[in-house]
């Protein structure tokens, strides 16, 4: 897929502050909300502030200090939501038109709170 960042997307738009969220955490080059529309007791999408379109966009082309930070506000965000334990957590990075991709600003859903049933076959 295109690596050609859109300004316009929703996600853009909340970083800018253009559409409110509810934040969960913020760091210097992460944010963690609460998904609009969950899907489990808990579901938050973790996106870096930078401009990247997919995860293999960022894990090519973000700085090592944004790829640190976003992965250990993963770990934190984890811990806070009480996940990091044995019941355990998803999460899905969905890229491009086969991974239906909706908003295309990179994001981490994180889920959890319920069994959440095979994925993968
Ligand atoms: O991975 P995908 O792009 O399909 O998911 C986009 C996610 O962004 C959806 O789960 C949707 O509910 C969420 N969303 C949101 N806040 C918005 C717009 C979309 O949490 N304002």
């Amino acid at each position: 897929m295109s690596w050609t960042y859109d300004p316009t997307n929703v996600f853009a738009r909340i970083l800018r502050g253009e559409i409110p969220n509810k934040t969960v955490m913020e760091t210097p080059h992460t944010l963690v909300f609460h998904d609009i529309n969950p899907q489990a007791p808990v579901h938050v999408l973790v996106i870096p502030k930078g401009a990247y379109v997919s995860l293999d966009h960022f894990s090519a082309e973000a700085p090592e200090e944004e790829i640190v930070d976003f992965h250990r506000t993963v770990a934190k965000v984890c811990a806070i939501l009480g996940l990091s334990g044995e019941e355990g957590f998803r999460a899905i990075a969905n890229a491009g038109m086969n991974g239906h991709q909706e908003v295309p600003h990179f994001h981490l859903h994180i889920l959890g709170g319920r069994p959440l049933g095979r994925m993968l076959e």
